[in-house]
């Protein structure tokens, strides 16, 4: 797609928007039906099956198939760009992207921009995880997007937070000026926490904050609105997807717009079953636009309910949540610094590689001082990989921590049926 393509995905995404929800249904339907054609004529787990009755697919179950069952036998390789995941249910997975569908990724980046009036050449303090090494990183991407990248774009790249990772942060801001500042809800809110605490003000205010990855809870929207003194927005997304599939507005701010031009939401119940308006169940997305490598009826592991009612701002994206169920406890170490469970996890099995390794995890913090991670070991489980995890746990946590790595034969649910991925035990005195 040309750089024409991808103003003219922008412009129809920004039309769509505003169309009735009825329409914006049969648009997403006749997708869905184009993309589920293609699945089970061409990707090896799908061939054959009705595409009316198509099962729902969690992470574990990708998991039981090799890579190859889900990609697309009539298109070249060089349309899929490997990608990993640690996963916020506990089940680390490769997958692929579909090249073709990155300019869409952008456009529709630009167009949740528009919503909150970020114009495309406003600056944006973006704090994030660094990409694994070995990606191409920014040279994946469309060259109309680098150069966007390049010249609107901030980066900070960071692991954890703590005094004076937010000093830094606070000394980039008042020299970079940004207008908005895009950043996981928890490192947002744990650095307005330690700003405010140490009286560093920002002498000149944002224009908005961008808010991913988990909950924003009441404590955590009052520490960012506090600080920032300017506007939250929520976006939600699927790394799987290379996209945000939703965002809050003004009107809804603690909802989301499910974007139907870019994926089908279906909210079940535990036997399978459409859950009603107003009834919670789980989270259920099809990727419109990844045909190299189709993700269908996939199980995000969150839940939410959909709302009555349309939403007064007058977008025809339909209304979800507040969503719940993402994992977002974070780990405070004995130094004061501040770890996201999905900073970890990524840190370990995407930035490290032990994708393959292990089937499942999850991170069982004893106070302070002890961090175990128990594994459900995987294909290319063997001693050595459980002691690079012991090392590659101890250099993020950090001295004062003992990192273990223990093998389970599964992850016992908590009795909410939830497995978290950091799991707090009070401290044996
Ligand atoms: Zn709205």
């Amino acid at each position: 797609m040309t750089a024409i393509g991808i103003v003219k995905t922008l412009l129809e995404l920004n039309r769509a928007q505003w169309l009735p929800t009825e329409e914006l249904r049969r648009r997403s339907e006749a997708r869905r039906l184009r993309l589920l054609r293609h699945a089970v004529q061409n990707v090896p787990f799908y061939r054959g099956l009705d595409i009316n009755h198509l099962p729902v697919m969690d992470k574990s179950a990708y998991r039981n198939h090799p890579p190859e069952a889900f990609a697309a036998s009539n298109l070249p390789a060089q349309r899929r760009m490997e990608k990993a995941t640690s996963g916020s249910t506990g089940v680390p997975f490769r997958f692929e992207v579909d090249r073709a569908a990155l300019p869409v990724a952008f456009a529709s980046q630009l167009s949740y921009d528009s919503w909150i009036g970020l114009r495309p050449f406003d600056r944006c303090l973006r704090i994030a995880v660094p990409p694994p090494p070995g990606s191409g990183g920014l040279r994946m991407l469309p060259w109309l997007q680098r150069v966007h990248d390049r010249f609107t774009q901030d980066r900070i790249s960071i692991w954890d937070i703590d005094a004076g990772r937010a000093e830094d942060i606070w000394r980039r801001i008042e020299a970079c000026r940004p207008e908005f500042v895009f950043g996981y809800t928890s490192t947002l809110a744990t650095m307005a926490d330690l700003l405010l605490r140490r009286g560093l003000r920002l002498s000149r205010s944002l224009r908005g904050v961008i808010a991913t990855a988990e909950t924003l809870s009441p404590p955590r929207r009052r520490l960012i609105e506090q600080y920032f003194q300017a506007p939250i927005t929520n976006r939600y997304g699927l790394r799987e997807f290379g996209w945000f599939s939703a965002q809050s507005c003004a009107a809804s701010p603690e909802r989301f717009h499910v974007n139907t031009e870019l994926a089908v939401c279906e909210i079940l119940r535990p036997d399978g079953s459409l859950a009603e308006d107003g009834e919670t169940g789980r989270i259920v997305l099809t990727d419109l636009w990844n045909y190299a490598r189709p993700f269908i009826r996939y199980d995000t592991g969150d839940l939410a309910a959909r709302p009555e009612g349309s939403c007064s701002c007058g977008r025809g994206f339909p209304l979800l949540g507040p969503i719940d169920g993402r994992t977002d406890e974070c780990l405070t170490t004995p130094a004061n610094r501040v770890i996201r469970p999905g900073s970890l996890a990524y840190y370990l099995f995407v930035y490290n590689r032990h994708t393959d390794d292990v089937r499942h995890y999850q991170i069982v913090r004893e106070g302070n001082r002890r961090v175990t991670l128990l594994v459900v070991p995987g294909d290319a489980w063997n001693e050595s990989a459980a002691a690079r995890l012991r090392d590659e746990m101890s250099k993020l946590l950090g001295p004062g921590v003992e990192a273990g790595v223990r093998t389970v034969a599964e992850i016992p649910p908590e009795r909410s049926g939830k497995r978290p991925i950091i799991k707090t035990l009070e401290e044996v005195h």
